[in-house]
């Protein structure tokens, strides 16, 4: 690891790397995993994210199968193609890309998918399990990827001071269940936009979790001498002298790096590690559902 850089491309490639042996051995046996990818209109953004997924399973040769539909989709249109997914016996994991039109109701469409087949983890079911403290549920990708890149950089998290700017279903909400829970056993304060006096909250983090999707919002001077720091932001900033026309910026303002003990990088930190529990995930279900 690169002296205080939380390398997610690192952690992420030795997972896929294990990964690849399973598939290979599952292979073996018969048992092929099988990722339905959903994509709704021409979002350029969710385009790359869709595209990064299917390559991550083809370079660990697991079958994905993408299903895109024009912007105007309909609410019965998505129940009926997750219906059919459901009931396809092939198909292990149903992912459905967001963001998605605001008239598709996110999470009643979530709700649709087999809590077997989430492989994004987002299911009440599989929430309800974080919460439960029970290991045989879906974890969501994104915060899961996280607590394995900590753990993976040796992090200790034991009565550790934890804050999460963010409370977000996806990330912060389930963040913080993971760092508390029993065995991670981090104090965790979780922040949001009505919390007071963010800027000194933040300085009392021995780690510091930013999933608030505000370009480098969380300034230098937050930053604890000494602390961890994991930027989940993807942030699309304009940039008229890059060809693309943007470049990308996380939630931290990269001079954090200069207090920070380890902080992740973005892009290259919490983004591949997303896509590897992804994959975990895929991998899981198809285990459990074929052998
Ligand atoms: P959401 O927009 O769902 O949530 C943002 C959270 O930030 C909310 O809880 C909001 O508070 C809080 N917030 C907003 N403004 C402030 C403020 N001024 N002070 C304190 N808190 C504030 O975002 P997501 O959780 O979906 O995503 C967060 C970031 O992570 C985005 O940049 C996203 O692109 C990125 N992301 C990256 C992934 C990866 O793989 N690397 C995966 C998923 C997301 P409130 O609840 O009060 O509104």
């Amino acid at each position: 690891m690169v002296d205080g850089v939380l390398d997610g491309r690192s952690c992420a490639d030795s997972i896929m790397f294990d990964l690849a042996k399973e598939v290979s051995e599952l292979a073996e046996l018969g048992v092929y995993p099988h990722l339905a990818v959903v994509i709704v209109g021409d979002d350029a953004a969710s385009h790359i994210y869709v595209n990064a997924k299917e390559s991550a399973c083809a370079r660990l040769g697991i079958k994905s199968s993408k299903f895109a539909l024009p912007e105007s989709a309909t609410m019965v249109e998505m129940e009926s193609l997750i219906n059919e997914l459901n009931e396809d016996i092939d198909i292990d994991g149903i992912l459905v890309q967001s963001p998605l039109p605001a008239w598709l109701d996110e999470i009643a469409l979530t709700e649709k998918i087999l809590p077997s087949k989430d492989v994004d983890g987002f299911h009440p079911v599989n929430l309800g399990k974080l919460v439960q403290g029970r290991v045989d549920g879906l974890l969501p990708c994104t915060p899961h990827g996280v607590m394995k890149l900590l753990e993976w950089a040796e992090v200790e998290l034991t009565g550790e001071r934890a804050v999460i700017v963010g409370r977000s279903r996806i990330v912060g909400m389930p963040q913080a269940l993971m760092l508390s829970r029993k065995g991670a056993d981090a104090t965790v304060t979780l922040a949001h936009s009505r919390t007071e006096d963010l800027a000194n909250l933040c300085r009392s983090a021995d780690i510091l979790i930013a999933a608030v999707g505000k370009p480098e919002f969380i300034k230098p001077d937050w930053v604890k001498e000494g602390s961890v720091v994991v930027d989940v932001g993807v942030n699309r900033v304009t940039d008229e002298n890059l060809a693309k026309g943007y470049r990308l910026t996380g939630d931290v303002h990269p001079a954090a790096a200069d207090s920070a003990r380890l902080i992740s990088p973005v892009p290259g930190g919490v983004g591949p590690m997303t896509i590897a529990m992804l994959m975990t995930n895929a991998v899981f279900i198809a285990k459990n559902r074929k052998l």
